[in-house]
């Protein structure tokens, strides 16, 4: 979807000084959280930060994914677990300390513990930010997560995302731009993502209620299209800063 698509809404052009300050997407796994994560940094010129990817960078470090941290962290990824609060928070503590965060940042696959929201309330009142928190859950139903989490597949070449169901590569199996064959995250096969919506229910829905009750907490239907979904966050952020 284009950028522009959330530029030219109303409530986000006309803030020419707007500081998006911090968002917190909240969500299960397949609700779209890296997507909108990724257009509103390109919106709002803010960086994403997802400790999903935090995480998978560090396992291509061959000598820290050989460590017996780097291992444990291997084995609860592909069993669709969490890695310990500490480990997280120390990941997060350290990249909320670079200086592209100073304006906002979208927080996106963190906190998934009541622990790790309770932590990063304590970090932000710490550290004293300009603006305060707000975070906004997408809601996508059950069966529609499967679909998306079951059906996911990338290429290892160029990172293209495609879904067997709803975004099929033109030739089966193959990315379009370079003819590699796609490939599943391991923890995408359907065993480990019904754990992992195992786990989101058990250990990261109380972290949404943690957030309603703040009143900085807006909700948004995520099995819009794209683009509505969007501007839907957008406008629910705009909102809650306003
Ligand atoms: P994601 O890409 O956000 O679905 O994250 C992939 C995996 O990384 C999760 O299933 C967890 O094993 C781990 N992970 C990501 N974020 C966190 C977090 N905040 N706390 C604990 N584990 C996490």
């Amino acid at each position: 979807m284009p950028v522009a698509a959330v530029k030219d809404q109303p409530g986000v052009q006309s803030q020419a000084k707007f500081v998006p300050g911090p968002i917190l997407l909240l969500g299960a796994p397949g609700a779209g959280k890296g997507t909108q994560a990724r257009l509103l940094m390109d919106a709002w010129r803010v960086p994403q930060i997802s400790t999903g990817d935090l995480l998978r960078e560090l396992r291509k470090d061959p000598e820290k994914s050989a460590s017996p941290l780097g291992v444990e962290i291997r084995q609860l990824m592909d069993s669709g677990r969490l890695v310990t609060d500490e480990l997280v928070q120390a990941m997060v503590a350290e990249r909320l300390s670079a200086a592209d965060t100073r304006n906002g940042y979208v927080l996106d696959g963190f906190p998934r513990t009541l622990a790790q929201s309770e932590w990063l309330d304590a970090e932000l009142a710490r550290v004293g930010g300009v603006v305060p928190v707000v975070a906004v859950t997408i809601s996508v139903g059950y069966t529609e997560l499967l679909r998306r989490l079951t059906g996911r597949r990338n290429c290892p070449l160029c990172g293209r995302i495609y879904n067997v169901y709803s975004q099929p590569p033109k030739q089966d199996s193959v990315c379009d731009v370079d003819g590699t064959a796609l490939v599943q995250r391991p923890d995408d096969s359907e065993d480990v993502v019904s754990q992992r919506l195992k786990t989101y229910e058990t250990l990261t829905a109380p972290v949404i209620a943690h957030y309603r009750q703040s009143g900085r907490f807006a909700e948004v239907n995520g099995e819009l299209p794209v683009d509505a979904v969007t501007r839907a966050v957008a406008d629910a952020i705009v909102r809650l800063r306003s």
